[in-house]
């Protein structure tokens, strides 16, 4: 009888040490092509509202529009890379082309503020794009979950597939371009708190990882250490 009161104890015992031993998740959500004038605004609104930071990879034709955008996302804790200024195919372009995407972009930021990542347009790269952005002290942003939310349009499909796939240390692609975007972005954010993770933005992601970033390299996740 003692025996099987013990086995029960521990039976009742065993999940709480097990929940105790469960270390932070983290995820980082990245939003690229904006601002956007029609849904950057909702966007940051639903972010400020669940008290959690993302990372947008802005373009430069887009931050001329948009200035206001710009700096609120930076007075509201976020991070800003570069996604160039044009959205061209950067790995087309000369090293001095693809400098200047990079310069042009930068020099629209705030004074002081300076990006640690840039992604190229569609995650084209190649030598010419990683030396120019080691040159300019900039990571290369990739990504490891991507719903493809632009072609889909679809917030419940953009949703479904993130949840399905995000695991801790995740990058997730997406953009503040369209409507089902933003809707999708806002639910996967309740249910990635619901399901106990921490989204915080890529830098700060990278240093809960411990990884110092070094420029020209590419980073696509920042998964935990085994
Ligand atoms: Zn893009």
């Amino acid at each position: 009888m003692r025996r099987v009161l013990a086995a029960v104890l521990a039976a009742l015992l065993l999940p709480l040490p097990a929940r105790a031993a469960q270390t932070q998740r983290y995820v980082a959500l990245t939003f690229d092509d904006g601002p956007s004038g029609k849904y950057t605004w909702a966007l940051l609104d639903g972010l400020y509202d669940r008290g959690v930071h993302a990372t947008f990879l802005l373009c430069g034709y887009r931050m001329v529009e948009y200035p206001d955008i710009t700096q609120r996302i930076l007075d509201e804790g976020h991070e800003i890379g570069c996604h160039g200024y044009s959205h061209k195919n950067m790995s087309q372009l000369s090293r001095r082309d693809i400098a200047s995407e990079l310069i042009d972009m930068e020099d629209l930021l705030p004074d002081g503020y300076r990006p640690r990542f840039l992604r190229p347009p569609g995650g084209c790269c190649s030598d010419p794009v990683r030396q120019v952005a080691e040159a300019r002290k900039l990571a290369i942003l990739g990504w490891s979950v991507d719903p493809r939310d632009w072609a889909t349009q679809d917030a419940a499909a953009i949703e479904k597939l993130v949840i399905e796939q995000v695991r801790d240390g995740d990058v997730v692609l997406l953009h503040d371009m369209t409507e089902s975007s933003v809707r999708a972005s806002l639910h996967i954010v309740d249910a990635l708190l619901e399901q106990d993770y921490e989204i915080i933005t890529v830098s700060a992601l990278a240093g809960k990882r411990g990884v110092s970033l070094k420029p020209g390299k590419v980073y696509s996740s920042f998964p935990p250490k085994e």
